[in-house]
């Protein structure tokens, strides 16, 4: 399998490199050169399979030769192994046609555990043939982070430093990230919103010398392991449900558009996905996309979801290339534009085409709040800010024949103050998060500032 960049200019890499670079050289984001297909019948036969076996088939496919088949059957065995709960990501019914798919139950508490106890495992096998150690930069409006460092601390061929934007994360986000003794792992408090850290991140990147001096790599939602990590869900409750025999519908509380692309790749992989409804928070970059045709960046805001406290949706350049017919010199127009001017106007028909399958609903903080609330009351359940954002965008799009299934992004633990406030109940302590308060953290303070950072991190890698 080799992977192209949506830019063009860049050379064809293979799975490894893919995984190792995030972003592609010319600032494009590396997608598959064709997509891997299953046969219905492929697809059937993911019923009752262990989470594990069916990651090793979906994932395996985007690996290709790069790695051994067994060699993918155990780093996904032992990556799903870490999961609390027996199926991985299991679903649940809340109404006729309704589901709730928990993604929850990896160490961090958060569906970014899914992707990243994969990926660093992936690394780990990749790099221990090179004999290099690379130094990961990553940013995170609050879940990446702590899934990040958790997977990666301790690492053998990897170092970690995390930016996260100072004060605008929860404690318990935070405290999965900086509570951690491992000198592999540095935290740095940002000055300044997510998509400042990100932007900084995209610097470190386009400076070649800074890249090579510390041999820099990225588990952002842009890394292609992690996109293809988050297929395999799609595909399990999917099946559960009915698939391929029946279409299927979803409901993504969307930031950085990585966990709705995820479900774009299933659908492309042959899985019949009927809809996708793409929930955000007041932060709409992407729920106006799909309304207006227009991807047109805004001020973030600060919301009790802050995971997607976003206004760069960086992931929406894979589906922009798509929607193109995969025309690179129009998506690096449209995206070296978006970088300067801050808007894209989607070509008519690409847009035209997207209204097919998606569409974009934003959720304000009231709303949020009162379904936090409702969910509680109708069917018992406590559910996240974040889930109850799909999960407004989700009752909006009112009763249909097809069951539509809610992703949860994140266990209600993980985020006690803004669920007690909505439902007057606090969550249950979860037994993984007891422990981080009796912990140090460790944190570093830096400006909003490339330069700041780059000096940072040199020293963190020694370079
Ligand atoms: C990261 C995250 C999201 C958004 O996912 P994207 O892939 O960035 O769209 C939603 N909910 C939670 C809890 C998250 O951590």
């Amino acid at each position: 399998m080799r992977y192209i960049s949506t830019r063009g200019a860049a050379p064809a890499v293979g799975f490894a490199e893919a995984l190792l670079a995030g972003l592609a050289p010319d600032g494009g984001l590396y997608v598959p050169e064709t997509w891997p297909r299953f046969t219905s019948d492929e697809i059937a036969a993911f019923a009752g399979k262990p989470y594990a076996e069916v990651a090793a088939a979906v994932v395996g496919r985007f690996v290709g030769d790069a790695l051994p088949k067994g060699e993918v059957e155990r780093i996904a065995a032992e990556a799903y192994a870490t999961f609390a709960h027996p199926a991985v990501t299991p679903i649940t019914q809340l109404d006729s046609n309704l589901w709730l798919l928990e993604l929850f139950h990896g160490p961090t508490l958060a569906f970014k555990d899914v992707a990243m106890q994969l990926l660093a495992r992936l690394y780990d096998r990749v790099l221990e043939k090179t004999g290099r150690t690379l130094t990961i930069v990553c940013a995170t409006s609050g879940d990446t982070g702590g899934a990040a460092v958790e997977a990666f601390r301790g690492a053998k061929h990897a170092r970690i430093a995390v930016l996260f934007p100072e004060g605008r994360i929860s404690e318990v986000q935070r405290r999965f990230m900086t509570t951690t003794a491992e000198a592999n792992v540095a935290c740095v408090a940002v000055e300044g919103t997510f998509d400042d850290c990100q932007a900084i991140v995209k610097s470190l990147f386009a400076d070649e010398d800074f890249r090579t001096a510390v041999d820099l790599s990225g588990v952002n939602s842009i890394n292609w392991a992690r996109v293809a990590a988050q297929a395999v869900y799609y595909f399990t409750a999917a099946v559960a449900l009915g698939a391929p025999h029946r279409p299927i519908g979803f409901c993504i509380p969307t930031g950085n558009f990585g966990d709705a692309f995820a479900g774009y790749v299933a659908m492309q992989m042959g899985l019949p996905i009927a809809r996708m409804i793409v929930a955000t928070n007041s932060n709409d970059i992407v729920a106006r996309a799909f309304q207006t045709g227009r991807y047109e960046r805004g001020q973030v805001v600060a919301t009790q979801s802050p995971a997607m406290d976003i206004q760069v949706a960086s992931n929406f350049e894979r589906l922009y290339f798509e929607a193109v017919g995969r025309d690179a010199a129009d998506t690096a127009r449209a995206f070296e534009g978006f970088g300067k001017g801050g808007a894209i106007a989607l070509p008519t028909q690409a847009f035209a085409d997207l209204r097919k399958l998606f569409t974009g609903e934003a959720v304000d903080e009231a709303q949020t709040s009162a379904e936090m609330a409702a969910t509680l009351a109708e069917t018992g359940e406590i559910i996240d800010p974040h889930t109850a954002v799909a999960m407004t965008a989700a009752k909006r799009a009112g009763a249909s024949a097809t069951p539509l299934v809610v992703l949860s992004t994140a266990h209600p633990a993980k985020f006690p103050e803004a669920v007690e406030e909505a439902t007057g109940q606090a969550p249950a302590i979860h037994a993984r998060s007891k422990d981080l308060f009796k912990l140090t953290e460790k944190i570093d303070r830096l400006p909003a500032d490339a330069g700041a950072v780059k000096a940072y991190v040199r020293r963190f890698a020694g370079a």
